[in-house]
């Protein structure tokens, strides 16, 4: 594969550094999803010269430093490789159908460090103009997290999602009030309150086996949902806040598709 300089597809791109690892979108179509990554790495440029390693059959699309700078790897028309298995909404090959951004920041394992308000100002330019450029559902903005929550943290309960929500990116609503309450779902509960709390999550795309059973993977898929909409405490249990955030983002995103469709409600 020959790894030629291309024309960045964004104007917010300071820098084409090509990477060699990235092949063809199967089935060819265009991105619906972008997928939002850390880099987990102590060192930014350890993390850049990773990406574009032939050994390590790693990539993404787009690389943001801290002070915004933006490197831009992998054509948006080629598929890069970040996501690894991963799931959501029916889908399992996740790097056909998404754009990829690596924003540098060490992560859980080295402190993790607050994101720095010029470097998500960079992420959220570089949204703007992919979402301009390609169709993205604002339900289909995600983690890393969010499609592969049983190894996966990042970009973690710290992102400011809400930041990029407020610019027209992804998808956020307030989360309810976090409060000690009796009816928590945990770890080994079984009953129809644990299948609606599967059925909710899995509605909104997590891959989660609705089978009436609190078993590990509906744990680290409620940490995920957390970590993205109820950042304030991430434990992996369904206290009421969660089912509360869970349900009124589902109207939300319900209420959203049906204005989108034009069959907005006589107001
Ligand atoms: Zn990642």
């Amino acid at each position: 594969m020959l790894n030629r300089v291309f024309a960045a597809n964004s104007s917010v791109v300071a820098e084409v550094r090509p990477s060699p690892n990235h092949d063809e979108r199967a089935g060819g179509g265009s991105p619906d999803m972008i997928v939002l990554h850390y880099t987990g790495m102590q060192d930014a440029i350890a993390a850049l010269d990773r990406l574009c390693d032939p050994l390590s059959k790693v990539s993404a699309h787009y690389l943001v430093f801290e002070d915004g700078h933006v490197v831009q790897m992998v054509q948006e028309s080629r598929r890069a490789w970040h996501a690894g298995q991963s799931f959501w909404a029916g889908e399992t090959d996740l790097n056909s159908c998404s754009i990829g951004i690596e924003i540098v920041n060490p992560g859980h394992d080295y402190d993790y460090p607050d994101f720095p308000k010029r470097q998500i100002a960079a992420v959220t330019a570089l949204c703007r103009g992919i979402s301009t450029r390609n169709t993205i559902p604002p339900p289909r903005v995600l983690a890393h997290s969010d499609i592969a929550p049983s190894r996966k943290r990042d970009p973690g309960e710290k992102f400011p999602w809400r930041t990029l929500y407020d610019s027209g990116i992804g998808q956020w609503v307030k989360p309810a009030p976090v409060a000690d309450d009796n009816g928590v779902l945990a770890l080994g509960d079984r009953g129809d309150a644990v299948t609606g709390l599967q059925e909710s999550l899995s509605q909104y795309g997590y891959g989660v086996t609705v089978n009436g059973t609190y078993d590990s993977v509906t744990h680290d898929v409620v940490a995920a949902f957390q970590r993205h909409f109820r950042p304030e405490r991430v434990d992996g249990v369904g206290d009421q806040s969660t089912r509360t955030t869970l349900r009124d983002l589902l109207s939300h995103s319900t209420r959203v598709r049906t204005i989108a469709a034009g069959t907005r409600p006589n107001l």
